[in-house]
């Protein structure tokens, strides 16, 4: 955890939505089997994601795989009871270690998104350009605005900085990710080619993402790719009728709510609760069982 006043107020209030009975709560209902809990992480240590695996085991939780959440929809299997749905974006380095080597030592089923054109070249994710760029004063847009600019227009400003901050590998390699898919626990699905903002591309570049990402993959793993996780979990219905056109059968958002019988009207807008990497323990338990999304506002005023 970073300590800073606002994580520091955050684990306060976890500790509260805890102690006061909320999570247990949740977890009463998820018992009941009213809901899934899905999840996302990024680039979680070895340490916090082993401690969120023995959360939910602890808590008499199954794990369910993207595949087994499909199954359920198209109600070949009964909706679980007490389930939890692991997955992470981007495809890191570090998820070698931290991720696959957890998910099968617990034998657990883990799904990771992956962005192709990162594992393949070896560049670092475009982000991390920016932001290096960005601190030596080589470009003055910020991530987040670069994030709001047209898809031809920022990768013009990635591709004039790239070479002035050079920054090591940040993604598996692909021989890595074949050995992680080989395992059998940890499935691979994709996360686009260059992890762009959807709604901010043509239609040709969205449709090249969604389907050319998916072709790589298959490629390399020798199996077939059916999930998608959208970028910054934005979207609008063109990228729902590219991902049906290329065959996908399901693909998860970053909007932060339970999985119910409702959600499988729409494969393609499955939602997810998200894990920081900065934040206390705590806190995560709160985000992951969706308390800290439906507590009250503390926010004092002045
Ligand atoms: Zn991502």
């Amino acid at each position: 955890m970073v300590f800073n006043k606002r994580n520091i107020a955050a684990y306060l209030l976890s500790r509260y939505l805890m102690l006061t009975g909320k999570v247990k709560q949740i977890k009463n209902r998820a018992d009941k089997g009213e809901f899934i809990l899905s999840v996302y992480f990024h680039d979680p240590d070895k340490k916090l994601f082993e401690s969120c695996v023995r959360w939910f085991l602890n808590n008499g939780f199954s794990f369910i795989s993207t595949n087994d959440l499909e199954a359920i929809a198209k109600k070949e299997k009964p909706f679980p009871k007490a389930s939890v749905l692991f997955t992470v974006d981007d495809g890191w380095k570090g998820n070698k270690e931290n991720i696959a080597e957890v998910a099968n030592r617990y034998k657990i089923p883990v799904t990771i998104f992956a962005s192709t054109q990162p594992i393949a070249t070896g560049e670092a994710y475009w982000w991390s350009y920016i932001a290096e760029a960005n601190k030596k004063g080589l470009v003055s847009q910020s991530v987040s605005e670069l994030k709001k600019v047209a898809n031809e227009e920022r990768v013009k400003i990635v591709q004039a900085v790239r070479a002035k901050v050079p920054i090591q590998r940040e993604a598996l390699t692909v021989d890595e990710l074949k050995e992680i898919s080989a395992d059998g626990l940890v499935s691979i699905e994709s996360h686009t080619v260059t992890h762009p903002i959807l709604i901010t591309c043509s239609d040709e570049q969205s449709r090249f993402e969604i389907l050319e990402s998916k072709t790589i993959l298959e490629t390399w793993l020798q199996k077939k790719v059916k999930h998608f996780a959208y970028p910054n979990g934005l979207f609008t219905n063109r990228e729902i009728k590219f991902l049906q056109e290329a065959g996908y059968t399901s693909a998860y958002t970053t909007v932060p709510e339970y999985i119910t019988a409702e959600s499988f009207r729409d494969m393609y807008r499955l939602p997810r609760f998200d894990v920081l990497e900065t934040v206390s323990f705590a806190e995560n338990i709160c985000r992951m069982t969706g308390a800290w999304f439906d507590k009250p506002s503390l926010s004092a005023k002045g």
